[in-house]
């Protein structure tokens, strides 16, 4: 289904790029929207209305997850959008930046699903959706080591969390974008030096020939959070990059 009316979603990482096409489309399917971030200043330029409220949150912090999930109440739909990307193969990666991946890209999640799980159970109601990449266990992408494993840990612990809970009536699905044009990727483009040939490099990924838009994967958000059939897939939309 995809009228959200009555329900409760919470987003985090919705300040900028996928999460905040998502507040948004969720908040327009009639949702009652909580999107939150670490960027206080992002988070403030978002169409804030009536059912689009904003929460300053580091998901890094399982006390402040707890405390924001607490007041909200029962959470319906929990999308875990945020991720952060390193550069760099096995051996140029800083071990500070695996902690880093793995604090954000993985152990967040599991304190947000954590969270959020004892209240679907008691409703026997609910779905997670977890921001992975076909940069994962899906699809070697050089130069993204850190990433990654992180990623292909996100598509682990999806199908862990929807075998569990399946009986409960909790669903759990990764979502596996392509490159998608967002403000962290203009910066890595950026990085790159000269930022018209990394963009060309890019798109080339993409057999499609573009970048996707923040807005491509927040519809198919949506869509998973209603595909009551669906559940333990991680599902890529990734301008055929994976062909
Ligand atoms: P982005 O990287 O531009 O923005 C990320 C947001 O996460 C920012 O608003 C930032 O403030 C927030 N954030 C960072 N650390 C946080 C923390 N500790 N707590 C709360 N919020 C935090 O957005 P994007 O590129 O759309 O990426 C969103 C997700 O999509 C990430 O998980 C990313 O790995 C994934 N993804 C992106 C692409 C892409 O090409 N853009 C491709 C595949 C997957």
């Amino acid at each position: 289904t995809s009228d959200f009316t009555g329900r409760t979603v919470l987003v985090t990482a919705a300040a900028q790029g996928i999460g905040r096409a998502s507040a948004i489309a969720f908040a327009q399917a009639g949702a009652l929207v909580y999107a939150t971030d670490i960027n206080e200043a992002a988070l403030a330029a978002l169409p804030v209305r009536e059912n689009l409220v904003v929460e300053t949150l580091d998901v890094r912090s399982e006390g402040a997850v707890r405390a924001l999930v607490d007041r909200i109440g029962a959470v319906d739909v929990l999308f875990n959008c945020a991720g952060i990307v390193h550069a760099g193969d096995i051996l140029a990666m800083k071990d500070e930046d695996l902690d880093v991946a793995i604090d954000i890209n993985v152990k967040a999640m599991i304190q947000t699903i954590r969270a959020v799980l004892p209240a679907m159970i008691e409703r026997r109601d609910g779905t997670i959706l977890n921001m992975a990449s076909v940069a994962s266990s899906v699809k070697g992408v050089p130069n993204r080591f850190a990433y990654g494993v992180t990623k292909a840990a996100v598509i682990g612990l999806t199908k862990s969390v929807a075998a569990d809970y399946v009986a409960y009536n909790i669903r759990c699905n990764a979502i596996c974008p392509g490159t998608v044009e967002s403000p962290s990727l203009q910066e890595r483009m950026r990085a790159q030096g000269d930022l018209e040939q990394t963009r060309a490099v890019f798109i080339s990924r993409q057999p499609i020939g573009r970048l996707g838009t923040p807005e491509e994967i927040a519809d198919l958000a949506v869509y998973l959070a209603g595909a009551t059939y669906t559940t333990g897939q991680a599902v890529a939309i990734d301008g055929g990059w994976t062909i």
